[in-house]
């Protein structure tokens, strides 16, 4: 039979009464003739309060120990998931990960996933199960340890789950219906979107647009799953959210598809370093082996040999990025007058893999934040996105003008 996945986030599983209506979903494909793993994040809210409970028992904490109490939250609504299929004369039993078992590195608290092996759960559906309940979002490291895939990692369970399976879609029940051209709390004209390229949601993903796990939109492209995000909470058709596919799937795409932007970050500028070979990987290198992940770069011209440089990085990684950046400086690798973060920035993103074949996208979005006295203070671009950095107070502004001038609210 085909298989299908279908995930529930932490609002679609909050309490027993929504784990029966997540539970009637699942009803309804299995009579369509679906074999169905579920995969099931912790009720809404549970894992912050293990993380909080963890934080309050031990501040330095034993990664293992950390895993081995926030995975537990998906422990519970797997087996409340099963019970429900149950009651309702579903076939159907739950797996801990490390049942299945889900293998992962041993990096605790950001495991990766290395093997899902699926004799075990095919051996249940050839017996009449219709139901695999997998908890999301937990597995077991090569030393026998419970691991956990960072924070909305069930999201990764799932689409690992559909390309072991070759599953024929894989289902991301949330809280929100779909994808849109952009927040819908900035703009009020923001347009869910029907289809959106792995590419791109991997952009929007990662520049903050936090509906999926970035992790997941790269399995999922890598694997070529096919993603669905739809809400949980409305009733649904066949054509509802938005659908995460390979490119040629869509037909018609507008050249930009999404605004997206980020409020965690930070420009960092080195005054007055010597302009010299090597200098870039003297101070990025260090920056690197601290664990910052810098963004954008610019260096500037030099005058007399000296020069600004200057990055952007998450705000939680100046600390890291300052220390790091002192030490290269006490060890003699690189010379600099004074280091300068300015926290008040946010960064502003169009994305379309449209822009790929057109050009005049970075002069229409650089003449727009002109139009409406937005300083930009950094520049970068890739295939399929360019972004700015800007002051954080024009941040609602820029996002609202940009999804105005490139007519988001229309559809293709
Ligand atoms: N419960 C975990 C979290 O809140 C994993 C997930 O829901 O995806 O991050
Ligand atoms: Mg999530």
């Amino acid at each position: 039979m085909p298989v299908l996945v279908m995930k529930f986030g932490g609002t679609s599983v909050a309490t027993p009464d929504r784990i029966r209506r997540a539970a009637k979903r699942v009803g309804v494909e299995v009579s369509k003739g679906y074999d169905v793993i579920v995969i099931v994040s912790a009720m809404a809210g549970k894992t912050n309060e293990l993380v909080g409970w963890v934080n309050e028992t031990s501040p330095l904490f034993d990664a293992r120990e950390y895993d081995a109490v926030v995975s537990s939250g998906e422990a519970v609504t797997a087996g409340l998931m099963a019970l429900t299929l149950q009651e309702m004369d579903v076939p159907a039993r739950s797996w801990q990960g490390w049942q299945v078992p889900l293998r992962t590195t041993s990096a605790h608290s950001a495991a990766r996933i290395e093997e899902i092996p699926t004799d075990n759960i095919n051996a249940k559906f050839a017996e009449g199960m219709r139901v695999a309940v997998v908890a999301g979002f937990q597995g077991v490291s090569p030393e026998g340890r419970i691991t956990t895939l960072g924070r909305g990692g069930s999201d990764t369970t799932a689409v690992a789950f559909a390309a072991a399976f070759g599953a024929e879609r894989c289902d991301i029940y949330t809280d929100v219906d779909g994808v849109y051209t952009t927040d819908p709390r900035i703009s009020s004209k923001a347009r869910k979107l029907d289809k959106i390229a792995f590419e791109e949601m991997l952009e929007l993903a990662s520049l903050g647009a936090k509906v999926l796990q970035t992790r997941s939109v790269e399995l999922a492209m890598r694997y070529n799953v096919r993603l669905r995000v739809l809400s949980s909470f409305e009733e649904q058709s066949d054509n509802a959210g938005t659908l995460v596919c390979a490119e040629e799937e869509i037909m018609e795409s507008k050249i930009v598809s999404g605004i997206a932007y980020s409020r965690d970050e930070a420009k960092m500028t080195l005054i007055s370093v010597a302009d010299r070979p090597g200098i870039a990987a003297a101070i990025f290198v260090p920056l690197s082996e601290a664990g910052v992940n810098v963004d954008m770069i610019i260096q500037n011209i030099a005058e007399e040999g000296r020069t600004d440089m200057t990055f952007s990085c998450p705000t939680d990684q100046v600390k890291r990025a300052e220390k790091a950046l002192h030490d290269a400086k006490q060890r003699g690798e690189i010379n600099y007058h004074d280091l300068v973060a300015d926290m008040d920035v946010a960064k502003v993103s169009a994305v379309g893999i449209g822009m790929r074949s057109q050009s005049g996208v970075a002069a229409k979005m650089f003449q727009t934040l002109s139009d409406e006295g937005v300083n930009i203070k950094v520049i970068a671009t890739s295939e399929i996105k360019i972004s700015v950095l800007i002051d954080r107070k024009y941040m609602e502004l820029a996002v609202q003008a940009l999804h105005d001038a490139f007519e988001l609210e229309k559809a293709a």
